[in-house]
């Protein structure tokens, strides 16, 4: 019976990779990659001669029928992206709604992310958290997308480029003020490194060291006081009319 399984990938620690994602690996009729070159090194690593198939961006419109055709037809197809869990913020969540929608089977592997580990290293509150991922490069645009946020009383998880969490930060401590930040860099890596502050804190020692590797900026939620001082955006109340019932 064809089906497409997740298969999340180590983020930068090799031994991250899972038993089961190993033998799922090994036992799909095809892997879809983000990337072929680079999981041509994994596949080497584990021993996995699976044939390989770029799917990514660029060619999901193409890629994406074909890949449906063969599970359709009785294969298993297994998707990776570079690192970490297809479909947060990597290809795969298009693929994944175009297979439930022809009631295709879809399944997903446990295993690595970059927002899941540096959320739990990073001391702020995980009882509820909002993974807001990549905001736009363009500072209004940014400016607009953190203060849909503010209002939330659950952690802020952020991915940004290494060279744009200055900026990143500088917009943050517009929008949010005094909340505590954390930046976790390279994570699972020898170089990781977990920084605390408040944001004001993290945004002057990231405006003034060069900082190298990927990262997660984390940012505490609102407290009560700032949560009932402001209007909640209307997806919110969408999303929780009960909580303003
Ligand atoms: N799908 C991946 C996951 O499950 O975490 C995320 C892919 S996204 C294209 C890449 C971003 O994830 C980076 O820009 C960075 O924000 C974050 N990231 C990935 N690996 C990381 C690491 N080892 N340490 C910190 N952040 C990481």
């Amino acid at each position: 019976r064809g089906m497409l399984t997740l298969v999340p990938t180590p983020i930068g620690n090799l031994e991250d990779m899972t038993y089961r994602a190993v033998s799922v690996l090994q036992a799909a009729d095809v892997i879809a990659a983000e990337d072929t070159r680079h999981t041509k090194k994994l596949c080497h690593a584990f021993e996995i001669q699976t044939p390989l198939i770029s799917y990514h961006e660029h060619n999901m419109h193409t890629r994406g029928p074909e890949l449906l055709e063969r599970i359709r037809s009785g294969e298993h197809v297994a998707l990776v992206s570079d690192a970490g869990t297809p479909a947060i913020s990597d290809p795969g969540a298009r693929l994944t709604q175009e297979a439930k929608a022809e009631q295709l089977t879809v399944t997903a592997l446990p295993g690595a992310n970059a927002a899941l580990t540096a959320l739990t290293a990073s001391g702020l509150p995980t009882e509820a958290f909002l993974f807001a991922g990549f905001v736009s490069r363009q500072k209004k645009k940014r400016i607009e997308e953190l203060e849909q946020w503010k209002p939330v009383q659950a952690t802020l998880l952020f991915y940004e480029s290494p060279h744009r969490v200055a900026a990143f930060l500088q917009a943050a401590l517009e929008v949010y003020g005094t909340r505590r930040a954390v930046i976790a860099r390279e994570m699972t890596k020898q170089y990781e490194t977990i920084i605390s502050g408040t944001i004001e804190e993290l945004a002057a020692w990231s405006g003034d060291t060069e900082i190298r590797g990927e990262c997660v900026v984390l940012i505490e939620g609102a407290d009560d006081e700032t949560a009932a001082s402001l209007e909640p955006s209307a997806w919110w109340e969408e999303l929780t009319p009960a909580a303003h019932a």
